[in-house]
C-alpha cells in the first residue's frame, strides 16, 4: 500500500523498445502501456551491492500462512528437533503450500505475531540448533553449481508441479500464489506463452535485478522447467529498460535456448502482470480475470530460480534475496537470508539505521506496508526491507480535492480514483462497486501524483474490505 513515498516530479525514462533495436520477433506489444508514473528509483543506493549471505540467526519465526490460498498445517511439536529443510507444514488446500525449517534446530511453543501487512498469523519459531552452511557455501548451495538448459524433456510436466509444490514455492514476487497452481500442467485454458517478470519497478529494490546479474542461468533452467510445465510454446522474459547489465546476463545465459528477452520502458507498475503482459503480446486481461484467459502464465525471475532447485536439486524454499536499502539503512545491500528472520536481524546485518531514519517498509513505498516492530519476520513473499527518512517520506497533510484530474490520469487500470475513495469515505459500497473498485491492485499511482494528499488508496482498501465483507 503507497507509504507517503514523496513525489520529485516525473522523471521520464523515454528510451524505447524500438529504439534499442531490440523489438521483439514475434511479440506485437509495444514495451510499455498506458498511463503509469515514473517515481524516482532511488535503486542506485543498493543495484551495485553483489548479494552478501546472512550468518545464520540465533531464531527463525516461521508464520504458517505465507500465501495467498490456504494455511499451512503444523507437521512438527515444540521441542522436536528440525534439519535444515525439513518439512515443518502441510497446505490445507489445494491453493495452499508446503513450509520447510529454514535453519537446523529445536521448534518452540508456536506464537501467535502480527506480520507487516498487519495480519496476526500463527507461526512456528525455531531455535538454530546444528550446522548450517555460510557464507559462500550456502550461496553454492543455493545458486551455485551446473544448471541445465537441454535434457530437460525428461522432467514430466506433472512431476515439475509436483516438487514445485513439495518445495513450498509462492510467487517471490511479493504476491506470495502458490507457484504450483499456476505452474500446473493439464488447464482447460491452454498457455501458449511463459512470461517471466523481471521488472522488478518498485522503486528501491534490487533483488531481483541483483539475481539476474549474479545467477541469471538458474532462473533460465526454472523458465524452461516451468514453461514445459505449462506447455507454453514461448517463454519471454520481461526487463525494464534501466537494467541493462541484467538485460546482458541474461541474453548470455539464454543463447541456443529459444528465449526471449523484451526490453520494456521503464516505468510503473511495469511489474504488474496485466500490464506486463499487455506491453509484451498485447493483450488485455479481462477485468476480474486471469493471465490464463489470455493464454498467459507469468511469473517472478526469483520464483524462476527456485523452481530449478526445487526440481533439479529436490530442495525447498528456505531463503531468498532481500533488498535492504533506503536512506535510513546504514548500507544498503542485498541479503541472502532465511524465511522467517526479523527484520530487526537484517538492519543489524546492514550496519543498522541511520540517525534520519523514519518509517520502516516490507517491500517498497508503493506497494509495500508499513510497520514498526522490528522483530516481525521475513516471509516468502518478502523482496525488500526500505527504510526511508524523514526527507523520503511526503508528511504533507490531507486538503481537499481540487479536482485536477491526476489520480486520473495515472491510473493504469483507467479507474477513477478519486470517486472510489469518496465512495469508500462515505460507506457508499453499491457506489463504489459501480466505480470497479475490486479492479484496483493497489498499485499507489493514484495517491503518488495527489497534489492533495488524499489517501487514495488507503480509502480504496477500506471500501474493498467492505465489497469483500458484503457489503453494510
Ligand atoms: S485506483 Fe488503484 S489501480 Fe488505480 S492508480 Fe489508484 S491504486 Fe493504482
Ligand atoms: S489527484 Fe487528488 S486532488 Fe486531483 S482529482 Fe485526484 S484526488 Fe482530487
Amino acid at each position: 500500500m503507497f507509504q507517503g513515498f514523496r513525489n520529485d516530479g516525473h522523471k521520464k525514462n523515454e528510451i524505447h523498445v524500438a529504439a534499442m533495436g531490440l523489438k521483439l520477433e514475434g511479440y506485437p506489444g509495444s514495451g510499455t502501456f498506458a498511463h503509469g508514473v515514473h517515481p524516482p528509483d532511488h535503486k542506485k543506493l543498493s543495484k551495485d551491492a553483489a548479494i552478501r549471505v546472512m550468518p545464520t540467526p540465533e531464531m527463525v519465526v516461521l508464520a504458517l500462512h505465507q500465501n495467498i490460498g490456504g494455511p499451512c498445517d503444523p507437521m512438527v511439536k515444540p521441542r522436536q528437533t528440525v534439519q535444515w529443510g525439513e518439512l515443518i507444514g502441510k497446505g490445507s488446500t489445494f491453493v495452499s503450500t508446503t513450509l520447510h525449517a529454514s535453519v537446523p534446530g529445536i521448534v518452540q511453543r508456536p506464537v501467535r505475531v502480527t506480520l507487516a501487512n498487519g495480519r496476526h498469523m500463527d507461526t512456528l519459531p525455531i531455535k538454530t540448533e546444528g550446522e548450517l552452511p555460510s557464507g559462500q557455501d550456502l550461496w553454492d548451495e543455493i545458486f551455485g553449481g551446473d544448471w541445465p538448459t537441454t535434457g530437460l524433456n525428461a522432467y514430466e510436466p506433472t512431476q515439475i508441479s509436483r516438487d514445485i509444490n513439495d518445495a513450498g514455492l509462492v510467487g517471490l514476487g511479493g504476491a506470495a500464489f502458490p507457484t504450483h497452481v499456476k505452474i500446473t500442467p493439464g488447464d482447460k485454458k491452454p498457455i501458449h506463452t511463459l512470461i517471466v517478470n523481471g521488472c522488478e519497478c518498485e522503486p528501491y529494490l534490487t533483488s531481483d535485478y541483483r539475481l539476474m546479474v549474479e545467477a541469471p542461468v538458474s532462473i533460465i533452467t526454472g523458465a524452461l522447467l516451468a514453461g514445459r510445465s505449462v506447455g507454453a510454446e514461448r517463454i519471454v522474459i520481461g526487463v525494464e529498460d534501466n537494467k541493462m547489465p541484467a538485460v546482458a546476463a541474461l541474453k548470455k545465459a539464454t543463447d541456443g535456448t529459444g528465449i526471449q528477452i523484451a526490453v520494456v520502458k521503464t516505468k510503473y507498475p511495469q511489474g504488474s502482470e496485466k500490464h506486463l503482459i499487455q506491453a509484451v503480446i498485447k493483450r488485455q486481461v479481462p477485468l476480474g480475470g486471469l493471465p490464463s484467459d489470455v493464454g498467459v502464465a507469468i511469473s517472478n525471475v526469483g520464483t524462476m530460480a527456485a523452481v530449478a532447485r526445487a526440481v533439479i536439486h529436490k530442495k525447498p524454499l528456505t531463503h531468498r534475496v532481500i533488498s535492504v536499502t533506503g536512506g535510513g539503512i546504514v548500507n544498503p545491500s542485498n541479503v541472502l537470508a532465511p524465511i522467517g528472520v526479523s527484520f530487526g536481524a537484517l538492519i543489524d546485518f546492514c550496519g543498522g539505521l541511520t540517525p534520519g531514519a523514519a518509517r520502516m517498509v516490507a517491500g517498497g513505498p508503493m506497494m509495500g506496508f508499513a510497520f514498526a516492530n522490528p522483530n516481525t519476520p521475513v516471509t516468502k513473499g518478502t523482496g525488500g526491507l526500505t527504510v526511508m527518512t524523514r526527507d523520503e517520506v511526503n508528511a504533507g497533510e490531507e486538503t481537499a480535492c481540487v479536482r485536477c484530474g491526476k489520480c486520473v490520469d495515472v491510473c493504469p487500470m483507467n479507474l477513477v480514483p478519486t470517486k472510489i475513495a469518496m465512495a469508500s469515505r462515505h460507506q457508499d459500497i453499491a457506489l463504489s462497486r459501480r466505480y470497479n473498485i475490486m479492479a484496483c491492485f493497489e498499485c499507489g499511482s493514484c495517491a503518488y501524483t495527489c497534489p492533495a494528499h488524499i489517501p487514495l488508496v488507503q480509502l480504496i482498501r477500506v471500501g474493498k474490505a467492505l465489497v469483500a465483507a458484503g457489503g453494510i
